[in-house]
């Protein structure tokens, strides 16, 4: 459905904050403006909730989560960055595939499947959007996704 995505998007960040570890600090840098995406929220919100559900759980020390929101010309660039165990740089594509776990997040005895970010993947290139990651062991990751952006409703004069 038609969704004015900054509304929404900081009606998920509200619902992990009133549940959010305590050694974790949310931050939002989302534009005031109104932006308007095509999307199935169902769909979307599986895919942000596993964005935001990893970036908290591969972040055992802590620290801060940062949601920005940027728009590009006919798009939404979303970031969600974190500061926690990061990933190597020969794994960063392989974050995508199904089952795929880092020896990292397996050693930690974090619980997982290895199938959000596949789904995540999968959802957004439905929405025909594209999803990437940048990391660096030990400093943070960053997950993008973009969406494309509806143009703005034309009122037909009567
Ligand atoms: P599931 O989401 O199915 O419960 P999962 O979190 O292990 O399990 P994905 O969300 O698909 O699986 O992530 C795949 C792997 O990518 C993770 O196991 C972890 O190794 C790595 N990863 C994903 N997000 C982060 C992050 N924010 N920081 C560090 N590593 C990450
Ligand atoms: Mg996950």
């Amino acid at each position: 459905e038609r969704t004015e995505f900054i509304t929404y998007f900081h009606h998920i960040i509200d619902r992990f904050e009133m549940n959010i570890p305590e050694h974790i600090t949310l931050e939002r840098e989302l534009p005031k403006e109104r932006l308007y995406v095509l999307i199935d929220q169902d769909k979307l919100t599986q895919v942000l909730d596993n964005i935001i559900s990893n970036a908290i759980k591969y972040s055992p020390e802590g620290g801060k989560i940062t949601f920005n929101v940027m728009k590009q010309k006919y798009q939404l660039v979303v970031a969600v960055e974190d500061q926690g165990i990061g990933i190597a740089y020969d794994k960063l594509d392989k974050i995508f595939d199904r089952f795929f776990r880092t020896d990292k997040a397996r050693t930690r005895k974090l619980g997982g499947t290895g199938l959000g970010l596949a789904i995540s993947k999968e959802f957004v290139e439905a929405h025909h959007g594209k999803i990437w990651a940048k990391s660096k062991e030990g400093k943070g990751t960053t997950i993008f996704f973009t969406l494309p952006l509806l143009g703005k409703k034309r009122r037909v004069k009567s």
